[in-house]
């Protein structure tokens, strides 16, 4: 997957670019291969989870690239949000469409045509319906980006009618790159997407479907209510969203929580236009923290800082989880996803969806494929697997960690069942007994002593395994049944009646070759030590939200600056800074303007715009608070759970120390988690500045000697020459890595 060796780089104008808009210093290492894809003007497919940074992708080389990139996106919100944002970093955005005015129209239009705009955004449908492709193409469009790109497919769980002319793109941009970007995408979703785009031979890019600061937890539901606020509780003046299944379970747990003096509001699909307007609003503003929604909402939410998801019933599918639960913690600070699980949510959707299906006429394998959905979404909740392994494995990729530290199996929120392996033996040999022809409701019954017509008339009361785990409440039961469906000691047939069969696992585990785990999910989640800590600040913000040595009420103070500023321009409060940066002015509490520019996220605009209001905020309360100005990041070591903002001055000098020791680019890049092109970088200016006896450790010594003969026909101003020279066998990095060495040796 890794692009060929000699794909040509990321121009230093991009990383130059990244840092005076955006003020990242680093690109993520699906972010650079995306953006060398976009600017080579090839095709591609990135697939990367919802908080990964795909609109940087294409903003970024739209920046530095001549012409015009269109952006086509699903919802007016999305790219209003996007706009403002890119206005924000002082990127000339426009978007075209249909809920803007005459006026507002022609200002798009002039700046399009004027050169002016970088990006303009727009929906399938404009593209479609008017005259706009071909002005865009009058106007030079040379890149179109897809975001959402799932909509097109009829598999995915989100397919949107109006993205189906988008089969058209080719025909409407012949000379343009397409890069299609989706959070979702199984294979088959993947497949699909590329092939109705027409993609020309597309580079697939997929990224880490891991979203380590996410917590997940299963919990059988009880009591909703109750249990919506136990989380809740957890969370005092956090964002969350709490998802139902119905518009009258909104209406009715929205109502329950206002009562109960919740900050609230209910968001569903039969509520008006203006309703729905007015609900995201809030919620976007700030001014709500708590939205109360059927999966309609989400969409057009770019709020970064949600803490926490709750589902007080089973989503549609994982698919659906991961998007929904993927709308917490996109700006990179620990989150929770709470899942109130029970099997009736099964049977009902089930119905729902049969019944849907038998009113629209729709195919049967289309049925079969969405109950196959909610099957793998009840597996999941009733798995004893750990949360993370188990969504990551779904979308195809393999987890490392044996305990990741951040779901309830892990965190041993649930309970071993102690006699698993007899526990498991007796269901297994039930399903021996009935030769392998029953489901698992009559496992069921036949295991707890039911009397019922159905075990009598086949005599299952007679068998020895009959009324065996009579004792065990029949949820748990059935839970324990999928746990062994979940390790593979049982299986399910396929087919209108799937029955329970055994595998070779079943057998080892009937013969005590073999263990298997059995949990019961907790009722409740067990609460760290520091979460009933009681100092006030410190319950506000649960234990790992803030990095360690921020200060929660100056945190706070600089939530409500963002606020002000952010009403007094009418944009979201995100844009004006993400979480993520507030918490790192809490922690570093920067003392000049300088010092405030290195903090990631804070580019020159930013800096020029905000950087006064919010450093008097931060004066102020040192000031007043006696706090030190200035702190320096600690420096990483080991496994950090929450990635730390490195100061680029600290992880510069973590890096040099490394390339002391001589340490290998695959190495430092793992260790850093960036690419090995970013080291790269390091590595030359490593070479440059301290100017080291060899770097025979970096390059080996034929390939140095490659490099440098070719530097003496070319020079060593331009790669291009020397790469062709060397009949593009050697990596541009490389060339780069000796040149340096070569002109650190020239200048003495
Ligand atoms: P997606 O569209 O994939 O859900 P976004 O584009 O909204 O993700 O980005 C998620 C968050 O990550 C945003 O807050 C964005 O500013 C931040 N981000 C993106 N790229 C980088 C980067 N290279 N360095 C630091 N932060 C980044
Ligand atoms: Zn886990």
């Amino acid at each position: 997957m890794p692009l060929p060796h000699n794909f040509p780089p990321l121009p230093p104008a991009l990383p130059a670019a990244v840092q005076r808009y955006w003020g990242f210093t680093t690109l993520r290492a699906l972010q650079e291969d995306a953006m060398r894809l976009a600017l080579a003007g090839r095709d591609a497919l990135v697939v990367m989870p919802t908080g990964g940074g795909k609109s940087l992708c294409y903003q970024a080389p739209a920046v530095v690239r001549g012409g015009l990139t269109v952006v086509v996106s699903p919802l007016i919100a999305l790219m209003k949000d996007q706009v403002d944002g890119l206005a924000r970093v002082g990127v000339p955005a426009v978007r075209i469409d249909s809920s803007m005015t005459a006026d507002e129209k022609a200002d798009a239009a002039a700046a399009i045509r004027s050169g002016e705009a970088r990006l303009v955004f727009t929906s399938p449908e404009r593209l479609v319906n008017t005259g706009l492709v071909q002005f865009l193409r009058d106007c030079g469009a040379n890149a179109v980006a897809i975001d959402e790109a799932h909509c097109i497919s009829h598999w995915g769980h989100d397919f949107r009618p109006e993205y189906r002319q988008m089969v058209r793109l080719k025909e409407w941009f012949p000379g343009a790159a397409v890069q299609a970007y989706t959070a979702t995408a199984t294979e088959r979703v993947r497949a699909d997407i590329v092939e109705r785009l027409g993609l020309h031979d597309p580079t697939v890019l997929v990224g880490n479907f891991d979203r380590p600061n996410l917590t997940f937890r299963v919990l059988p539901r009880v009591s909703p209510i109750g249990q919506v606020r136990e989380v809740l509780d957890r969370h005092p003046g956090d964002a969350g969203i709490v998802y139902c299944l119905r518009r009258a379970d909104v209406d009715d747990v929205a109502a329950q929580l206002k009562a109960m003096k919740y900050k609230a509001v209910a968001y569903h699909a039969g509520m008006s236009p203006d309703q729905r307007r007015q609900a995201q609003e809030a919620f976007a503003s700030e001014e709500v923290d708590i939205v109360v929604a059927t999966v309609a909402f989400g969409m057009g939410i770019d709020r970064s800082n949600v803490r926490f998801v709750v589902h007080a019933a089973m989503p549609k599918s994982i698919e659906h989880y991961q998007q929904e639960t993927g709308r917490a913690g996109r700006d990179g600070l620990p989150s929770e996803c709470v899942l109130l699980f029970s099997g009736a949510d099964f049977v009902t959707l089930k119905s729902i969806t049969e019944k849907s299906a038998l009113e629209a006429g729709a195919a049967p394998e289309f049925v079969a494929s969405t109950i196959k959905h909610l099957d793998d979404m009840a597996k999941y909740a009733r798995g004893a697997v750990c949360r993370h392994r188990a969504l990551v494995e779904y979308f195809g990729q393999s987890f490392e960690a044996e305990n990741c530290g951040a779901c309830d199996i892990c965190l041993g929120d649930t309970d071993e069942v102690p006699d698993a392996k007899q526990v498991a033996q007796k269901i297994l040999s039930c399903v021996a007994r009935v030769k392998e022809s029953c489901g698992v409701t009559h496992v069921l019954d036949v295991l707890r002593g039911a009397n019922t017509d159905g075990v009598r008339s086949r005599g299952h009361d007679k068998l020895t395994t009959y009324g065996l785990l009579g004792d065990v409440p029949k949820n748990d039961l059935r839970d324990w049944i999928y746990q062994l469906v979940g390790q593979g000691a049982l299986a399910v047939s396929e087919g209108e009646y799937p029955l329970l069969r055994l595998t070779p696992l079943s057998w080892a585990v009937m013969k005590g070759e073999q263990s298997v785990r059995l949990i019961r999910l907790a009722r409740k989640t067990r609460r760290s030590a520091r979460d009933r800590d009681d100092a006030p600040a410190a319950e506000r913000h649960p234990p790992g939200t803030l990095p360690a040595g921020a200060d929660p009420e100056l945190f706070e103070r600089l939530r409500q600056v963002r606020r002000q500023v952010a009403v007094g321009l009418g944009v979201q409060p995100y844009l004006v800074f993400p979480d993520s940066v507030l918490a790192e002015f809490a922690r570093g509490r920067p003392g000049t303007l300088a010092r405030m520019r290195q903090v990631s996220g804070v580019g020159d605009r930013k800096l020029a715009d905000f950087g006064e209001t919010f450093l008097n905020a931060i004066l102020a309360h040192c000031g007043q608070a006696g706090l030190a100005l200035d702190v320096d990041a600690p420096v990483a070591r080991g496994a950090a759970p929450a990635k730390p903002v490195h100061k680029p001055s600290a992880r510069r000098d973590m890096v040099f120390d490394l390339f002391r020791t001589e340490a290998a680019l695959d190495y430092v890049a793992a260790k850093l988690e960036v690419t090995r092109g970013t080291v790269a970088e390091y590595l030359v200016e490593y070479i440059r500045e301290e100017k080291p006896a060899g770097i025979f450790a970096w390059v080996p010594e034929d390939v140095c000697e490659r490099v440098a003969a070719a530097a003496e026909q070319c020079g060593t101003t331009r790669l291009k020459p020397a790469f062709q020279a060397l009949n593009e066998e050697v990596p541009y990095d490389t060339i780069r890595i000796v040149f340096a060495f070569l002109d650190s040796r020239d200048g003495g």
